[in-house]
């Protein structure tokens, strides 16, 4: 049965299908158990991290919700790649030099650079530092100062909505930047909230790109709409979007094909997508997500550039910072264009997908909550 499915029959009679109630009966734990699991969460990933509210949850059951919420902070820290956390080690030395001198400044301007921050940030960070008479020993609070200033106040969270019609939500990006993978995590996010969802396989180019989506779909339960190869990918769309209105799909997930944010014709289609789905929603798509790989660093900026003049973007995803030191470049995305970045990715897997905040983003990008407490900061 399809977990939304599942999810569904709950709300409605109040009680679980068969097969569920026999599943959840298999591994009902006590309010104990799962502070338990989460305790070993926090001793796995050496880190107590944003997990002081669990002795005040003790009363109280905590549902599989928040546990997971818990579980993805608790990740945080751990999941970034070795190379972050070395930059991220390197800038922490720099900034908790002794004394500030030349030399505990060039080390700045070095990691910096090495985390994609960018020159033109890099130099305003160390202007801004070179102006101020900072004392000795607080060259750390201006550096964290300066990197919160640079964020959007608010960075709008990611939320699904529910709504009569779908919530159309459209992925897209270069060739390989995890768009497939992401789009998957994210449907598991909706399953999660029990919200009826589908997706759309619209990168007929790729008879493997289909495939993988397909494999998601029996993994996660969900329906995948697919055309045939090499079909016009609007076409597949239409179809697909007016049979999710006929299913009452609450959230409806497109994947497309890898463009390269140069290809006038590439962009066109992307154009015409968007033209096609308001054939059937002229409020849609809800939401336009460029997946940016982090691994890729400073032309995140003229794709971000390209895929706005397109089609506009309402939120950013960035992928593969399991892998890359480079994550810097979020902030010139939050400062120079506006956007809220809604995720990070931090594996391959359908739980490595984490809720972006700028506390915790600073926090591991200058080093602090690992540090000396990570062993594989070297
Ligand atoms: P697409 O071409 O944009 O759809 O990209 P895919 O979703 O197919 O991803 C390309 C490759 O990157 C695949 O091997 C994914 O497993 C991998 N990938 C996607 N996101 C992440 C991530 O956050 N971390 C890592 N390490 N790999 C990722
Ligand atoms: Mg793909």
């Amino acid at each position: 049965m399809k977990r939304w499915l599942k999810k569904i029959g709950e709300k409605i009679t109040g009680s679980k299908p068969e097969e569920e109630v026999k599943e959840k009966n298999k591994t009902t734990t006590k309010d104990t158990d799962k502070i338990e699991v989460i305790e070993t969460i926090q001793k796995d990933h050496n880190t107590d991290h944003n997990l002081t509210v669990v002795g005040a949850d003790k009363k109280n059951s905590i549902s599989s919700t928040k546990l997971k919420e818990k579980k993805y902070k608790a990740t945080w820290f751990h999941k970034l790649g070795d190379n972050f956390k070395k930059t991220s080690s390197n800038i922490k030395k720099a900034m908790f030099a002794s004394k500030i001198s030349q030399e505990a400044l060039d080390h700045l301007e070095e990691a910096f650079l090495m985390s994609d921050l960018g020159v033109s940030f890099t130099n305003e960070l160390l202007t801004d530092l070179k102006t101020k008479r900072i004392e000795n020993g607080k060259l750390g609070n201006e550096v964290k100062q300066f990197l919160q200033d640079q964020f959007l106040e608010n960075n709008n969270e990611f939320k699904f909505k529910k709504t009569s019609k779908p919530q159309i939500i459209l992925f897209f990006g270069v060739n390989g930047s995890g768009k497939t993978t992401t789009l998957a995590k994210l449907a598991s996010r909706a399953l999660d909230e029990g919200l009826r969802t589908k997706i759309i396989a619209a990168d007929t180019f790729r008879a493997a790109a289909v495939e993988q989506l397909l494999e998601w779909g029996k993994k996660l339960e969900l329906d995948v709409f697919t055309g045939f190869h090499n079909e016009d990918p609007s076409s597949v769309i239409f179809k697909g979007h007016k049979e999710a209105i006929e299913n009452k799909t609450e959230v409806l997930l497109i994947d497309t094909a890898g463009r390269l944010h140069n290809k006038i014709e590439l962009m066109d289609e992307l154009k015409k997508i968007v033209r096609t789905i308001q054939k059937n929603d002229p409020s849609g798509p809800h939401e336009k997500i460029l997946i940016l790989d982090s691994t890729i660093g400073q032309n995140t900026y003229s794709q971000i550039e390209s895929f706005t003049s397109s089609i506009g973007i309402t939120g950013v995803i960035m992928t593969k910072l399991d892998s890359s030191a480079k994550g810097g470049s979020l902030i010139g995305i939050s400062k120079k264009y506006k956007l809220p970045i809604y995720f990070i990715g931090v594996g391959e897997k359908v739980d490595d997908l984490i809720n972006f905040n700028i506390e915790d983003f600073i926090d591991a990008l200058i080093g602090n909550n690992f540090g000396d407490r990570n062993e594989s900061i070297h």
